[in-house]
């Protein structure tokens, strides 16, 4: 559904993205991560057409964005980290707004009201935005990046000055959007929360894309386990390191998370070599792997290379 292939933007003095080339699959609801600075919102713009950059492809939908932004337009629902609302319109002129910018043109009231429903704005659409707290205004620009039933749906930072009700609303609603059709791509900073309802995570560094996976259950043939010693020792770490089925190793203290591939036997056999090498083992168990862990991971992984 996305496809972005040797992308190069650059500020005057400053490249922003550095041959970046990655693909995001129909139905899926990826999670940009990444410091401050990492360039997730030039990368977003330049998804959405509005950034030219130097040199590379995008294709949305199998829109070429950069030949023809305009249509590529009518596909992408866009809320930007900054956004602005015209104060003096009431809720539902807003959103009559952004459906005729966005060529709706059957059935404009009905898509108010469906989009309304859906942001539970209803009680609010003959209240002036202006008059409206930060969330209920966040929740009108996500109305308006939604009304004409994007293919793709483009959030920089929608949960941030949203209170936790208002964020778990937000993260049902994109799980929703997701049912109907919608492929998302929602960049935050909060982890835990893109965890719940993201199903791959991109992560970016200085204008790079340093990893993409996909989130979600263990499989049988990769899994993460947790060691608790009963002291720190790193010697152990270092041990499980040197393993053929241990792709990663992170110490916490006294605790290890290790990534290890091959399934029970493989499992039960790490379990055994550690009790040979008298490692003081109070805890060994499967977990999972969530967003916010993936992160750090990545983050310590390449800081230790
Ligand atoms: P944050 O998480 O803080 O929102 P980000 O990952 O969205 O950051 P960008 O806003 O895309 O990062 O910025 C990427 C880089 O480009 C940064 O080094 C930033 O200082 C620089 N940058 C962003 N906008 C401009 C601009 N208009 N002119 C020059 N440099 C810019």
């Amino acid at each position: 559904m996305i496809e972005v292939r040797n992308l190069i933007f650059e500020y005057p003095g400053h490249r922003a993205i550095d041959d970046v080339s990655f693909s995001i699959e129909t139905d899926s609801v990826t999670a940009l991560v990444g410091p401050n600075g990492a360039g997730k919102t030039t990368l977003m713009r330049c998804l959405c057409g509005l950034e030219r950059p130097l040199s590379g492809d995008i294709f949305v939908a199998g829109i070429d964005v950069i030949k023809d932004p305009r249509r590529s337009h009518k596909t992408i629902g866009y809320l930007a980290d900054t956004f602005g609302l015209y104060d003096e319109l009431q809720v539902r002129q807003c959103l009559r707004y952004a459906a005729e910018a966005n060529g709706v043109k059957n059935q404009i009231d009905i898509s108010v009201t469906q989009t309304a429903e859906r942001l539970n704005l209803t009680d609010r659409l003959t209240q002036r935005v202006g008059g409206l707290s930060r969330g209920l205004r966040q929740r009108v620009a996500i109305g308006q990046a939604i009304i004409h039933e994007p293919r793709v749906l483009i959030l920089d930072e929608p949960a941030s000055g949203l209170d936790p009700e208002a964020r778990h609303d937000l993260a049902e609603l994109i799980k929703i959007l997701k049912v109907s059709g919608m492929t998302s791509l929602v960049s935050s900073h909060i982890l835990a929360e893109l965890g719940a309802y993201a199903t791959e995570m991109l992560m970016l560094r200085d204008g790079q894309i340093i990893e993409q996976r996909l989130l979600g259950k263990q499989t049988e043939s990769r899994r993460h386990i947790s060691i608790e010693l009963l002291t720190a020792n790193p010697a152990i770490a270092e041990m499980l390191s040197t393993r053929p089925e241990v792709h990663s190793v992170n110490t916490d203290g006294a605790r290890i998370i290790c990534e290890v591939s091959g399934g029970n036997h493989t499992q039960q056999r790490l379990l055994a070599t550690l009790v040979a090498a008298d490692a003081a083992v109070v805890n060994f168990s499967t977990v999972e792997q969530d967003l916010q862990r993936s992160y750090l991971d990545s983050i310590r992984q390449r800081q230790t290379k």
